[in-house]
């Protein structure tokens, strides 16, 4: 039994079945066994890969479209060039490529990275070796100035509640202990105020997911936006107001279960935009736009055929392929969307709309 499978146990034993959102933050984010405390996941050789790590495209629209975004508001000094949960750093770098030659941009920009992971600390620091970066552990703790962030697969990460409808109620749907193995079960019926509004869409036996975080996160960042200008360019896997069970389990690219080896997959849950927007203000937010239209009109088909000249053989089918994966609505293209808060007083980033 891994250290992190007996530790879930004896809190268990201890305390009584378990939240999702506590086995989640555990298995996700424990300081000595957690899943992205201890490794890199990302890319062919881990278990999972995303959109900047498919193609440097993806980077270098997102960093025209913040720079954009930067000169339509008057160019501000002193900006922070923010990303939420950076990976490998890649996206980052792709950005910080990209907009090089955008004058002023260098000059005016302080990056700060927020991440959890020391292990990924130490990757983003090799890879942005040639930047000076400032890394923060939460949103609210990044600098009170013009703030223009990106946030790309970093909502999914963090931890959901799930309730199921039951005749007379919310029950809270948790993790026990059967025959010694971990296990689903419901607890009792508790109010739920926050979530009386989707009692107008869900019908008896319906489960709906919850996450806690998205509100502080998003209101530490909508603050900055709309008091100094800036804007947040949210993009992940979800939808308006999700409905199910979308709790997952990644392992080598493979959909495992989620309470098998904890801490040695990933583990993640579609983002309800919704929710989002509700925790938007005093920034506005845009419509959520499909991944697949807002690169189209950053264009990304443009920039595809400028690299294709560059490229033959295996490199140039590879590169199709990639353009294909992040627009395709079969692939990247429809199940990812965008989303970004803007100040009140100003127009939503270029490929988004109000
Ligand atoms: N944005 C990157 C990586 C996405 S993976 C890319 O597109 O490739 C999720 C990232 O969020 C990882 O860097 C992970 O360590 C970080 N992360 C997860 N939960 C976090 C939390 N609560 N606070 C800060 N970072 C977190």
């Amino acid at each position: 039994m891994t250290p992190l499978l007996d530790h879930i146990k004896n809190q268990i034993r201890a305390n009584g079945p378990m939240r999702i959102d506590e086995y989640m933050a555990t298995c996700l984010l424990h300081p000595t066994y957690g899943y992205y405390t201890t490794r890199d996941p990302l890319g062919v050789q881990g278990d999972f890969i995303t959109a900047p790590e498919i193609s440097q495209m993806f980077g270098e629209l997102i960093g025209l479209c913040l720079a954009q975004t930067w000169i339509s508001q008057g160019s501000p000094q002193h900006f922070t060039l923010a990303e939420l949960g950076p990976g490998r750093g890649t996206l980052m770098a792709d950005i910080l490529r990209a907009t090089r030659r955008v004058p002023g941009f260098y000059e005016a920009a302080e990056i700060a990275l927020v991440e959890a992971s020391p292990a990924l600390r130490d990757i983003q620091r090799e890879t942005l070796a040639d930047h000076e970066v400032r890394w923060f552990d939460t949103a609210d703790a990044l600098p009170d100035q013009p703030l223009y962030l990106v946030a790309n697969e970093f909502f999914d990460a963090l931890p959901i509640r799930q309730f199921v409808r039951s005749d007379t109620g919310w029950r809270e749907r948790q993790i026990g202990l059967a025959d010694g193995a971990l296990s689903y079960g419901l607890g009792p019926v508790l109010p739920q105020p926050a979530l009386s509004d989707r009692l107008k869409d869900t019908n008896q036996g319906d489960l709906i997911e919850d996450c806690a975080q998205i509100a502080p996160v998003l209101q530490a960042i909508s603050s900055r936006v709309a008091t100094h200008g800036g804007a947040a360019l949210v993009i992940d896997y979800g939808d308006w107001r999700t409905l199910g069970d979308t709790f997952q389990a990644l392992r080598a690219h493979q959909k495992a279960d989620p309470l098998t080896d904890p801490g040695q997959c990933d583990l993640t849950a579609h983002v309800d935009f919704e929710q989002l927007a509700n925790a938007a203000a005093p920034a506005k937010h845009t419509r959520v736009t499909p991944q697949g239209v807002f690169l189209e009109r950053l264009g990304i088909t443009q920039r595809a055929q400028v690299l294709a000249k560059t490229l033959s053989g295996r490199a140039l089918e590879e590169h199709v392929a990639a353009h294909r994966r992040l627009t395709h609505p079969a692939e990247m293209g429809n199940l990812f969307k965008v989303m970004a808060l803007y100040p009140p007083t100003k127009l939503p980033p270029p490929g988004l709309d109000p």
